[in-house]
């Protein structure tokens, strides 16, 4: 798959074997996922544009190089994703934050937005979508959606772990985004969860179990 990008980074894996592990209390799930959202923006942000600048040093005036553009966006989807906001912001301190919140329609068993709130330019700007689990890929296809239509145009997808079957559907309905995992599961079980997974990543973050 063009679109996937796959973080095989040691520390990466490490940290994602111990956020699956059953027995990881929710103070330190929070704190490796925050560890591995900064560690995958680290390559997420790989193709960010440089422009030219010229710096002071104590000694002379040198050359050197900023990143261009608009501040970069990050958007958590409502309410794991939020658990990979802080340490993407760790290394791109300027970015902005909007919100996605998407809750499933029980007849249409389809995702409804019912917040979604993104800076207006959003056509000159770079959204990172970040959710810890891509797994029957429903939310994160209506959630480009909404950011296409509010004008986004370059989104990538960051979650840590990811279900072939929310990878195909997620590459099937925007083939333009480009996804960042840790890990790409087996499958998914009849309730949508992935296996073997870590479980509910909100209910594991926020100890709500
Ligand atoms: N969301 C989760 O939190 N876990 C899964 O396994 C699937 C979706």
């Amino acid at each position: 798959m063009d679109t996937l990008i796959i973080a095989r980074h040691p520390l990466i894996q490490h940290k994602v074997t111990l956020l699956r592990d059953r027995r990881t209390p929710t103070k330190i799930f929070k704190e490796l996922l925050d560890e591995i959202a900064m560690l995958m923006a680290y390559e997420a942000t790989s193709d960010l544009p440089l422009e030219l600048t010229e710096v002071d040093t104590p000694l002379e005036r040198t050359s050197g190089v900023r990143v261009s553009g608009k501040k970069l966006v990050l958007v958590p989807i409502l309410r794991a994703g939020l658990g990979m906001v802080e340490g993407v912001l760790r290394l791109v301190p300027g970015a902005r934050v909007g919100h996605i919140g998407l809750y499933r329609d029980h007849d249409t068993l389809e995702p409804v937005d019912y917040y979604f709130r993104v800076p207006g330019d959003a056509a000159a700007r770079d959204f990172f979508l970040l959710d810890p689990m891509l797994a029957t890929g429903g939310s994160a296809v209506s959630a480009v959606a909404s950011l296409k239509r509010a004008g986004a145009t370059r989104i990538k997808f960051l979650c840590v772990v990811a279900a072939p079957f929310g990878l195909e559907r997620l590459a099937k309905a925007h083939p333009d985004v480009q996804v960042y995992c840790a890990a790409v599961d087996r499958e998914l079980n009849t309730h949508g969860y992935i296996l073997p997974g870590l479980g509910d990543a909100g209910d594991r973050l926020f100890g709500t179990r």
